[in-house]
């Protein structure tokens, strides 16, 4: 049997990477393809929990009039949308999941329930978090780095679409960006990196929380980050 390196992971998708090429909504075909190697962690015995974004449908800071509270509420259940799109794919291939949210919502999901939660882990479900915190003013990078203090999981896994780990500068804009293989969450803060916002990444600094910045656009990144191949940028304390 494959040996993976983590037991219990928190793996951070963006709204963006489920929505492949049109940058907006739901592609299908991409989900089906992320839930594919989910699967393959699950199968291998790797409890995997999921924060989804919703940054494909809203996002709370884009707005320009709207108050902000409300703008939140409006990206928050964004998210709620895409952690049922991810369920209902997952379980067409047969895995066993459960939706928990930070706002209750008690006919589509579970009320998030840190024990709860955990249980199911224990039994093999694959759990998805959504409503990111619950609480406006944050992202749900910082909800996936909470996530990852409450139920104690050993990596915090970050998805990214479009880049494949942490550089210099922005690599679109500048070919001679320089890729770190390893990085510090002090430098990360220090040198204004654009890994995370400042809020998840001292929560995930404060609480000894290992992330890894990758790839989702190349095929079974997430089953080799797991099994602990090198790929992307590994932050530590
Ligand atoms: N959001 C929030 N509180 C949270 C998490 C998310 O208010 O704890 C709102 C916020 O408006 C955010 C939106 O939900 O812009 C979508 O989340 P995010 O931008 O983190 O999604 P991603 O960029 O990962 O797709």
């Amino acid at each position: 049997m494959t040996k993976a390196k983590y037991k219990r992971i928190v793996l951070k998708l963006s709204g963006e990477a489920l929505s492949g090429e049109k940058g907006f909504g739901i592609d299908e075909n991409t989900i089906t393809r992320i839930s594919n190697e989910i699967k393959k962690l699950n199968d291998i015995g790797v409890e995997v929990a999921i924060v989804v974004g919703g940054g494909n449908f809203w996002r709370g800071r884009s707005s320009k009039g709207m108050d902000r509270t409300t703008s939140d509420y409006m990206g928050m259940l964004g998210t709620v949308i895409n952690a049922l799109a991810l369920q209902d794919a997952l379980e067409e291939i047969g895995v066993i999941t459960r939706v928990q949210t930070a706002i209750e919502m008690r006919q589509i999901a579970e009320p998030y329930i840190r024990r709860r939660a955990i249980r199911h882990l224990e039994k093999g479900r694959v759990v998805i978090f959504a409503a990111g915190s619950g609480n406006p003013y944050f992202t749900t990078d910082t909800a996936a780095a909470l996530r990852a203090a409450e139920i104690e999981a050993n990596v915090m896994l970050l998805a990214k679409k479009g880049v494949d780990g942490v550089y210099d500068s922005d690599p679109k804009l500048n070919i001679s960006a320089k890729k770190f293989d390893n990085l510090k969450y002090i430098d990360v803060l220090n040198l204004g990196l654009g890994v995370m916002d400042s809020t998840a990444t001292s929560l995930c600094m404060d609480n000894k929380i290992p992330l890894i910045v990758f790839g989702i656009d190349s095929p079974d990144n997430i089953i080799d980050v797991v099994l602990g191949k090198k790929i992307g940028t590994v932050i530590k304390e």
